[in-house]
């Protein structure tokens, strides 16, 4: 079946891209075995140059990218441009630290000298979602490629424009042929490229039933993964806080890529000291939100990806007002042409087994809540399946210690919206996924932790540790 890419804003098909043939697929495979063989044994220094003419490359080109993100998925394109320049960043930061990252580490013991070296899997294979699709790919593409790795990219179906652009950009930056190869395949392929011996480990970021599909995979051939899933991240608002900036920050933290993104801000958890204020303010802002065209440099909240994204949300939506929870603004379709516009919306009283009290809402729909305290604040956030991020607004030592110690998640923001960082982790716990990208962590996922032990003592010379 062709690959289809489709503007969001319009309905409109772009372009039809015929699938990768089970033969291209197992050429695709051998090709990047072959390179392996010769890109592990390149320095540190050729990748990090390969890595920085790269980041050129995004730079160069950014505003032509950020338009094909824009026509294929509908995010604002100031933020496509936003998105692109984050990667060029990323790039940058693993050339120019990742010789460090992954330096010999002597630990000493009884041998003559013991050490930890740190050296790359082989194929890791990429399945990766459309939301951030330039993000997403290079998170995990700058770290694997700088530790030696190659890698397969297989991108959402309805971002195939993004994913050869992906490939040529890291060939244009001097990567051989083979260290990236984008795969335009459908995800019931993921299965039989995981299980090829060649193929290391795998990636996936993207939903629950994606993460559990191709982690079961991974599992049962003995292969390691990382899985980055879904998130209802808390927004959490004390009396302490600076009331306007919570406003303003919790706005841009739930329409931010349009509502679908994996760490926005989906649950608010708000103090009844301040709750009615805040209320009052974030529903006032949400309506001010220019919703339309992405291309528009004025538009803030642009097209959801895809009728099925809308579908769903409309759903949610329904069923959560159907079953008592109080609509405060929007809550439908927006008739913009055939795109998939939804008005941004506002919900309140949602009662326990709503889906907007604890599933994933992908679209700019905001849950509100009030707590009388902190413990129930922090027992509310815990309250889902997922612990990706979550963001929490006081300015009490104390309460900031104790969110901290009791929220389930992979990153506690104080003051701040949740946002990835080349320099710092990024992961979830529970059902959010495990590993981490990004930082130091993020490039010691796919690689083998070798211990060295090398005696040079002669006979006579006996370890304590021997016996
Ligand atoms: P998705 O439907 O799970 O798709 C993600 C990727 O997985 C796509 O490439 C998809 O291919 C593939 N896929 C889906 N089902 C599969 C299966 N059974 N076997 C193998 N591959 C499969 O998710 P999405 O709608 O693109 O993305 C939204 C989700 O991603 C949200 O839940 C969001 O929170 C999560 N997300 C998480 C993070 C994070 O860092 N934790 C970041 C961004 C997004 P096809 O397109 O061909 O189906």
């Amino acid at each position: 079946m062709p690959i289809q890419s489709v503007n969001p804003a319009t309905g409109e098909i772009l372009e039809e891209l015929e699938a990768a043939s089970e033969s291209e697929i197992d050429h695709a495979i051998a090709a990047a075995h072959a390179t392996f063989q010769r890109f592990r044994a390149t320095s540190f220094s050729n990748r990090g140059r390969w890595m920085t003419q790269t980041a050129d490359v995004l730079e160069r080109r950014k505003h032509e990218l950020a338009r094909v993100v824009t026509l294929e998925m509908g995010k604002p394109i100031k933020a496509a441009v936003a998105e692109i320049e984050k990667c060029a960043l990323t790039c940058r930061h693993y050339a120019q630290h990742a010789e460090r990252f992954l330096a010999d580490e002597p630990v000493k013991t009884d041998a003559t000298r013991s050490f930890i070296r740190f050296q790359p899997l082989g194929i890791v294979l990429a399945v990766m979602p459309w939301n951030f699709p330039f993000w997403q790919a290079f998170r995990f593409i700058a770290p694997a490629l700088m530790a030696g790795n190659v890698a397969l990219l297989k991108h959402a179906s309805n971002v195939p424009r993004s994913a050869l652009w992906i490939e040529r950009v890291v060939e244009e930056g001097g990567f051989p042929k083979g260290a990236l190869t984008t795969l335009l395949i459908a995800s019931g392929q993921v299965g039989r490229i995981l299980e090829d011996e060649r193929v290391r480990a795998v990636t996936l970021t993207g939903s629950e039933p994606a993460g559990s599909s191709v982690g079961s995979t991974a599992a049962r051939a003995i292969k390691k993964s990382v899985l980055e899933l879904g998130g209802s991240d808390p927004f959490i608002v004390m009396p302490s806080a600076d009331l306007e900036k919570a406003v303003t920050t919790g706005v841009k933290a739930r329409v931010v890529n349009n509502g679908q993104s994996c760490i926005a801000a989906k649950r608010f958890i708000l103090h009844e000291a301040i709750a009615d204020r805040f209320t009052a303010r974030f529903v006032e802002s949400m309506k001010a939100l220019r919703v339309g065209d992405p291309l528009d440099e004025k538009t803030d909240v642009g097209p959801l990806a895809t009728p099925q994204i809308l579908h769903d949300l409309d759903r949610q939506v329904r069923a959560s007002v159907a079953a008592g929870a109080r609509l405060l603004t929007g809550g439908k379709r927006l008739s913009l042409g055939r795109g998939n516009f939804y008005e941004p919306t506002v919900l309140a009283d949602i009662p326990e087994g709503a889906p907007a009290y604890a599933e994933e809402t992908f679209g700019p729909v905001a849950s509100l809540f009030r707590v009388p305290d902190i413990e129930q604040a922090i027992r509310l956030a815990n309250a889902t399946p997922f612990g990706l991020g979550a963001s929490v607004w006081t300015s009490d030592e104390a309460e900031i210690d104790r969110f901290i110690d009791g929220i389930d998640s992979g990153q506690v923001f104080v003051n701040a919206m949740v946002a990835s960082d080349p320099r710092l982790p990024f992961g979830g716990v529970k059902h959010s996924g495990f590993g981490r990208e990004l930082g130091v962590f993020g490039i010691r996922e796919f690689v083998n932790v070798k211990t060295i032990w090398i005696d040079m003592k002669k006979s006579g010379g006996k370890s304590e540790l021997s016996e």
